[in-house]
This record gives C-alpha cells, structure tokens and sequence, in this order.
C-alpha cells in the first residue's frame, strides 16, 4: 500500500463514520448532529451517538437517552 492509499482508506473510512453517525441519529430528528459526531470524532463519535439512544421499556421503539417521557408511546420512563 503507498501512502496515499492509506490516506484514502482513513478518510473513506472517517465519511463513513458520519454516514452511520447521521443513520444512528436520524431516527431522533438529529441525523446532522450525528453526521457531525461521526465525521469529527469517527468511531469515538460514533460510540456517542450510539450512547445517545435508548429503548422505551413499554414498546421497546428507539428514544433519546436523556428523554423522560417516550415520544411514540407517551409514557414515563420509570428508570429516569
Ligand atoms: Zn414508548
């Protein structure tokens, strides 16, 4: 592999980051802020997109984990 190969591969690798970050998040209206997370911070962004989501323990649809109350089903997060 020459150098620029490599060069290549990384920054192939790093706009694939922001692609996965912006898939992660675009369930949450947020796929921007995902893109950027991945795209700046690659696998390290990509792992704070994936902390950013939870489970709603009633009907298990994806929510913010910082949300309180589920936005598909409407109820309380008791662990919160
Ligand atoms: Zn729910």
């Amino acid at each position: 592999m020459t150098n620029s190969l490599v060069a290549e591969t990384i920054a192939i690798f790093w706009v694939m980051c922001g692609v996965v970050g912006a898939a992660m998040l675009s369930r949450h209206n947020k796929a921007g802020a995902g893109c950027l997370l991945g795209g700046l911070l690659g696998p390290l962004g990509l792992i704070i997109a994936y902390r950013m989501s939870d489970k709603c323990p009633y009907c298990a649809e994806l929510i913010l984990a910082k949300a309180r109350v589920c936005k598909h089903c409407g109820r309380e997060d008791p662990r919160r």
